[in-house]
Parts: structure tokens; sequence; C-alpha cells
């Protein structure tokens, strides 16, 4: 049995994360989207909470506790397990394996051994920049399982109770095995649905039903630029994923394409949330899914007085992080992120220019780590094949 040190004498932070401080709130809108309770759930961590469109906002740090870290024997190639086992004593508390090197091709598995009689932790595997690569919300009915898409001199393994959670034990079992086929990057397309629908289930979402499209929708202020949101929403998708092989169609252009492909849906209301995804679906392993983004909820960014095109921008921008769920992305705690968690950003955030550059996990993905968004769409999606339309520009690096 290979185990970590016990932690004794490790340092505790009290305080886990500050508070989102806002000044000068004009409106307090809470908002999330939320991943669905299928097969591919990953736990509630995709609760986006409380964005406010305030002129000025003082979002204080997201503080990162210390955790402990500890080297383990080099998980070896040849699948013969490696047992990790410890004590967590916070939601924000986390243990970090240093596991070796792990070569393109491995195959890597985390999982509760069978009968395991422990409460669910969260675990997750990083490369030798702690850029996440996989992560599972309960490895005891799901484990992780990752094929790594290029050698590493060293790979990570996480544990952590996640969000809300009190402390507890953990046992874990690692193994790695050499020779799986390194998965290929596959194109996507995204349909984005002007059109209405009915009966859909997404998220906790059930039975959605709503009309088409029209900027009336968000308020009669944007009776009369129907066409112009549409096409600022369609842009901005377009815009925000112009590095990545992923085509944007609409349903003003054609039907929703037969099979494989993401559908965000333009429409309906929620009083809490602006958007909504079927899950955090890791490399896109399920090609054809739903997103929602509710326009009525964008009714109280009215008082930002944001031009058509603005507020295009924000509505493709809420969609452009539904669709990055679809294509695995968790949060991060950067405000001006795509995938930026919303209590650590505003709805100015949202309405200018935002980007998937790397960036801090969100404390509840993990407490510790980065998201190198730009390394996961190009694993997922891989650069993009045709030439962007001529008034599309792609995002300066
Ligand atoms: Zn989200």
């Amino acid at each position: 049995m290979n185990g970590g040190r016990t932690g004794a004498g490790r340092a505790r932070s009290a305080a886990l994360i500050a508070t989102a401080a806002v000044a000068y709130v004009l409106t307090l809108v809470p908002i999330a989207c939320m991943p669905a309770a299928g097969p591919l759930e990953d736990d509630a961590l995709d609760a986006l909470t409380l964005m406010a469109a305030g002129a000025d906002t003082d979002t204080a740090a997201l503080a990162t506790p210390p955790g402990s870290h500890h080297q383990v024997t080099p998980v070896n190639a040849f699948g013969i397990p490696v047992i990790l086992t410890g004590q967590l004593d916070h939601e924000h508390d986390y243990q970090l394996y240093a596991c070796g090197p792990g070569d393109a091709g491995d195959r890597w598995i985390v999982e509760h051994p069978l009968l395991w009689p422990g409460d669910r932790v969260v675990v997750a595997l990083f490369d030798e920049n702690m850029c996440l690569l996989a992560r599972s919300g309960n490895p005891a009915s799901r484990p992780l399982v990752h094929v790594l898409r290029r050698d590493s001199p060293r790979i990570f393994v996480g544990v952590t109770p996640g969000c809300e959670q009190p402390g507890r034990s953990y046992l874990l079992q690692v193994r790695r095995s050499a020779g799986a086929a390194i998965p290929r990057p596959r194109p996507q397309v995204a349909w984005l649905n002007f059109a209405g629908t009915s009966n859909l289930s997404v998220g906790s979402y059930r039975h959605l039903a709503f009309g088409p499209f029209s900027g009336a929708l968000i308020t009669d202020a944007y009776a009369a630029d129907t066409d112009e949101i549409k096409t600022a929403i369609a842009q901005t998708v377009l815009h925000n994923y112009a590095a990545y092989d992923l085509a944007v169609l609409s349903s003003d252009e054609t039907p929703v394409p037969p099979a494989d492909c993401s559908i965000i849906h333009f429409g309906g209301i929620s009083d809490a949330q602006l958007g909504v995804a079927d899950n955090v679906d890791g490399y896109n392993a399920d090609l054809s899914q739903n997103a929602v983004v509710f326009a009525r909820s964008f009714a109280p960014y009215e008082t930002m007085h944001l031009t058509p095109a603005q507020m295009g921008q924000m509505i493709g921008n809420v969609a452009s992080h539904e669709l990055g769920h679809l294509l695995g992305l968790y949060h991060v705690a950067e405000a001006n992120n795509l995938m930026a968690e919303a209590e650590v950003c505003t709805a100015w955030d949202l309405a200018e220019e935002q980007h998937f550059q790397a960036a801090d996990l969100y404390p509840c993905v993990f407490p510790t780590g980065r998201l190198n968004a730009a390394r996961l769409l190009e694993d997922t999606l891989g650069p993009r094949s045709e030439p962007l339309p001529l008034d599309i520009r792609a995002p300066a690096d």
C-alpha cells in the first residue's frame, strides 16, 4: 500500500472563500446555470449564483486554502493499483498526490474500491502545471477515467469533499495502464434555436416550453431589435469559439441537424438563472445535448441601457458559457472569463468581451488548480478547419 502522509501539523485556513462585495448596485439579479441529473451529472458545481449590474464592482479575491501535498510512489503503467487514503477536515480541504509521470496514451483511473463504505468525495486529475485534466464528483459510482493526450512529467491526483460538504475520510484506488488509443478531437455543431421549443428537459427543468425568440421577450425596449440581437448572439458565439472546430448554425438558416449537435435554445424565463446546460460533459463525450438561455431573465438588465448589439453580446456570452459546459469546461474564479462562476463577476463583465484564457478553478470545482480552457477545447474540438466569415474576427491572444 502506498499511502500519503497523514498531513499532521498542516496549516488550516479558516476563511475559505471571501464573499463578493458589490458596490453601486443598480440591479441585483440571481442567475445560475445548472447541470442535469443525468449519468454525466457532476454535482451542483454548476450553480452560477449571483450577478449584479453594478457600475462599479469590488469583487474580493477567492482565497485558496493550503491543503496538503504528498509525494507517492510513482504509479506504474501496468495497471497495478496504488491506494491513497487519508482524512479531509472541511469542505475546502484537499489532498494532492504527485503520482509520477504519465505518457500519452496512458489510461488513468481513480475510483473507490468496491464496497467502499465512506462518503462520496470529489477527485481530480491534473497535469504538471496543475491544469485540470478530468474530474469526477462521485468516483464510487462513476470512476474518473482519462486517457492522457500528451506526455506529462508529473501527474497529480487530488481529492476534496466538495462544496458545502463536511470533512470525511477517503480511500482511493489509482491505476495507470499504457497503450490506450488517444482520443482525437471531434468537430462539433452548435445549433442556436430561436424558433421556440416544447417539452424540453434540461438540468432541473422539466417540460420547458416557449415560443420563438424576440427582443420583446427581454423587454419592450428591445421589441424592434430582434434581428440585430440574434445576429449579435450568433456572432458572439462564433467569435468566442473562433479558434476551434465548432460550426455555429441557427434556426433562421437551417432546420435542426439530424444528429450530433449541441442545441442552445433561447427563450423562456427563470427567476434564478440566466442559463442552464445538460451537464459538464468532459471532452464532449455526448455530441447531442441541450442548453437553454432564458431570454426573459435578462429583463432586469434593461437598467444598463445596453444597445441591441451589447445585449446580444451579453446573451451570446451566456450561450458560450453553457456551450462550454457541454464541451467539458468547469467554472473558474476570474470575472472576465467565459467560464466565470457568477459569484465572481457582474453583469457588466457579461456584457463585454470575455475570453477562455487559463484561470484558477472556482473552489467548488476544486480548491486549487487551473482550467486551461484553450487547451481543453483544442483537445476536444481541434483547431478550426473552415475559415471564419469575414465579419468575425478571432479573439486576441
Ligand atoms: Zn456555469
